[in-house]
């Protein structure tokens, strides 16, 4: 077993996690990376593993490392679910951000392998009680609730150009999503509206009973029925690279949950922390490097730091 953030005596719960795993090509302002491991599932999963046992599902190709899913394994995330598909390369993404990190342009994307998947859930994975879809297409994520068993408490990803492209799809999928995660430009495009206030009932109304909506530096807001929650980011000094912040946010909030095994108001706001505290490592260097050797004890730290700023 992987060191976890220890949240309460409880034996964790695990968590399932659905997404992209990818070789991505990343430009900033100030560096490059080449050909480093990224996707959607392999930073929501690392994320989670420092909270509970998690479980991936993805897929990867001919061109996958060895030593990128030692990477994966070494957080003792299970890999029963990642499919190799020898017949094509892994799923590749090239980003540039602009001047100010807040913007960034899709320079290059092959699916490659994706592009035939069909996410299969092991069997021993169908009745997981907390399910992450990361951000893929909505019908693929759809595909992975119609093979669980149960109730899980879902919890979705998306972005815009799902909006744009599959939008039908995803209004399909909402009434099935528990918790949606989404940031602020994603959530004026779904609603048409740009004050987030009225943005996030807006939401609600189309299925999810949770919504976070996340505004980068500024934080993150949680629509409850029992009420508003507000969460800051973690303050970075030292931005690398803001590639999986979103996903890392997300991973550690689902680890959050099934460590304390509920979703109540209490269980999120405290998970939000935690989210904030995990996406603000991830930021501070290319790939997911500083997520994997972040440490548990560092993790608490920035936790602890958000709490004191924010109360009296
Ligand atoms: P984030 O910065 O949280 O939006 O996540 C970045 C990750 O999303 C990168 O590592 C990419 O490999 C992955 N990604 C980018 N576009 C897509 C897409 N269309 N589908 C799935 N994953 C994607």
């Amino acid at each position: 077993m992987s060191d976890r953030v220890i949240l309460s005596s409880r034996t964790p719960s695990p968590v399932l996690v659905v997404g992209s795993v990818a070789y991505d090509n990343i430009e900033t302002p100030k560096a490059k990376g080449e050909r480093i491991l990224g996707g959607s599932a392999s930073y929501v999963s690392l994320a989670a593993s420092f909270f509970a046992p998690t479980r991936m599902v993805g897929v990867v190709g001919r061109d996958f490392a060895a030593s990128d899913l030692a990477r994966l394994s070494g957080r003792g995330i299970c890999l029963e679910g990642l499919q190799h598909d020898l017949t094509g390369d892994t799923f590749f993404w090239a980003g540039k951000y602009h001047e100010n990190y807040n913007r960034r342009d899709t320079t290059d994307i092959r699916l490659n392998v994706f592009e035939h998947y069909k996410p299969v859930l092991p069997d021993s994975y169908r009745s997981t009680p907390f399910v992450v879809l990361g951000n893929i297409s909505p019908s693929l994520q759809s595909h992975v609730l119609d093979q669980t068993v149960g109730k899980p408490f879902v919890i979705a990803d998306s972005m815009d150009l799902w909006m744009e492209i599959a939008r039908a799809d995803l209004l399909k999928l909402l009434p099935r999503v528990d918790l949606f995660i989404l940031n602020d430009s994603e959530s004026e495009m779904l609603t048409g509206e740009s004050n987030v206030f009225l943005a996030g009932p807006a939401i609600q109304k189309l299925g999810p009973k949770l919504v976070i909506i996340k505004k980068g530096e500024h934080g993150s807001i949680l629509f409850h029925p029992e009420g508003l929650h507000f969460v800051p980011a973690s303050p970075v000094t030292d931005l690398q690279d803001p590639t999986g912040a979103g996903d890392s946010y997300l991973g550690a909030l689902a680890g959050v949950l099934a460590a304390l095994g509920d979703s109540s108001h209490l269980s999120l706001k405290r998970a939000m922390s935690y989210a904030s505290a995990t996406a603000s490592m991830t930021v501070e260097a290319f790939s997911t490097t500083r997520l994997e050797s972040a440490g548990v004890s560092a993790i608490q730290a920035r936790h602890d730091d958000l709490r004191r700023m924010v109360s009296h």
